[in-house]
């Protein structure tokens, strides 16, 4: 190239902040901000420098790079969940309705959380998403919100236990994932544990024993992400009730009322029924909405936990008391709908798009996953394409997690919520090239 054409090219390579005005580009700079797209833009000028882009396709080569980097300013991308894990822990578990998104972004600004607007005086933080609980859950005296399942159990056993002992079978101290210890996280509240029973049987007498009065607690967990199989024996909640002490079941996934599609996972409602004092779930398992540790049980119990110092440290903001909310008054959530959605409607939905992308539709084995369902196996559908598919699909513009197994790449429909189909589509096709 010589200096003269190299001096002409520089000419015609737009200034940055000609760019930074064309509308595409200043949509993009009120959402993600102006030093980060103007990175993109010098980037851009640089490699038009360089003779590596045409000078007038700058603002194009910028809204490319905005569009695979993604819609916001945080760097958390949207994921297609096609692993046939429902709820998987890596890609945020749950997925929120669109009614709870909606709430969500709607209590995003200035909201009364906290202030009644009839009388200009303070409120009770999060009422609407406590009655909505309450009213899911009528066996429950009292309901509490924390941050998370784990800071449910904290503030149940540092109310009620702390310096006193928790008394717990020896085949319920789970590890729930990512070494996070059950037991370890009862010990750190300054409780400690009476281990009753063998790894794999526990008897109501073994729980009546160890029961005295030092005890604060007996915690029941559910053992969420295992089974144990053979000569064993738990204690039903209903068994160790008229022993004196509180009986809190941590129940993990959330179910609020029984499933039959989950037939031996429990639920707050039996749990309550059965004669449980306190029960703990998590809100972005099975109850399908946003990261949150309910509480649910005696109304006494409750208020002590609401009233203890810690609570305040434990408390849920106000995007997740909308998000909750209208996860229980509004539609079916999608994690819920993906676990009862019919194998038949799903392997009809994979063939349309298999036929539409010239693929293959397979038959495959979806799970709950994230710490519910253990061993259940849910009858699936999908799209198979070469292993190498599924980097690709990982690192594409909208981003797709399959799953690897008999040596192809399935693209599993059940945990894929059908209004994404499109954008799946989309996906598929820039890899396949179809
Ligand atoms: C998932 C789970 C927890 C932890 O809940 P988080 O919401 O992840 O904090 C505790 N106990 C059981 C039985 C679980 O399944």
């Amino acid at each position: 190239m010589t200096g003269v054409s190299t001096d002409d090219v520089r000419r015609r390579i737009p200034r940055t902040d000609t760019v930074l005005a064309e509308p595409p580009v200043a949509d993009a700079v009120a959402v993600v901000g102006r030093a980060r797209v103007k990175d993109l833009v010098v980037a851009a000028q640089d490699r038009a420098r360089r003779g590596e882009l045409a000078p007038e396709d700058v603002t194009d080569a910028v809204v490319a790079e905005l569009a695979r980097l993604g819609p916001t300013a945080a760097s958390l991308r949207p994921v297609i969940n096609a692993s046939g894990v429902l709820l998987h822990t890596n890609l945020g578990r749950a997925p929120l309705s669109r009614a709870a998104r909606e709430a969500a972004v709607a209590a995003a600004g200035t909201t009364d959380v906290e202030l009644d607007l009839a009388t200009g005086e303070r409120g009770r933080r999060g009422a609407g998403a406590l009655d909505a609980l309450a009213a899911a859950v009528p066996d429950a005296g009292g309901v509490h919100v924390a941050n998370n399942g784990a800071a449910a159990l904290v503030l149940a056993a540092t109310a009620l236990a702390a310096g006193r002992e928790i008394v717990i079978a020896r085949g319920e101290m789970v590890e729930i994932g990512d070494g996070f210890r059950v037991p370890d996280l009862l010990v750190s509240t300054g409780a400690r544990l009476r281990e009753v029973g063998t790894t794999n049987r526990v008897h109501r007498r073994d729980y009546a024993e160890a029961v005295g009065p030092d005890t604060g607690m007996i915690l029941k967990v559910h053992p969420s992400n295992f089974v144990v199989s053979g000569f064993t024996s738990a204690v039903p909640t209903d068994e160790l009730t008229g022993l004196g002490v509180p009986v809190v079941v941590d129940i993990g996934s959330g179910l609020l009322a029984p499933d039959p599609a989950l037939p031996d996972e429990p639920d707050a409602t039996s749990s309550l029924r059965a004669g449980a004092d306190l029960v703990t779930a998590s809100g972005d398992k099975l109850l399908g909405g946003p990261q949150a540790g309910l509480l649910l049980g005696s109304a006494e119990l409750v208020h002590r936990l609401r009233r203890h110092p810690l609570a305040r440290a434990l408390r849920v903001d106000k995007l997740t008391l909308a998000a909750l909310e209208a996860t229980l008054r509004g539609p079916e959530p999608p994690a819920r709908a993906m676990l009862h959605t019919p194998y038949a409607a799903l392997r009809e939905r994979t063939e349309a798009l298999a036929a539409e992308l010239g693929l293959e539709a397979v038959d495959c084995t979806a799970a709950v996953g994230g710490g519910g369902a253990p061993g259940v196996e849910l009858p699936s559908a999908g799209l198979a394409l070469p292993v190498a598919a599924a980097a690709a699909l990982r690192v594409g513009a909208d981003p797709v997690v399959a799953r690897v197994e008999h040596g192809r790449c399935v693209v599993d429909l059940r945990s894929v919520d059908p209004d994404d189909d499109a954008r799946l589509a989309a996906a598929l096709r820039a890899v396949t090239g179809s």
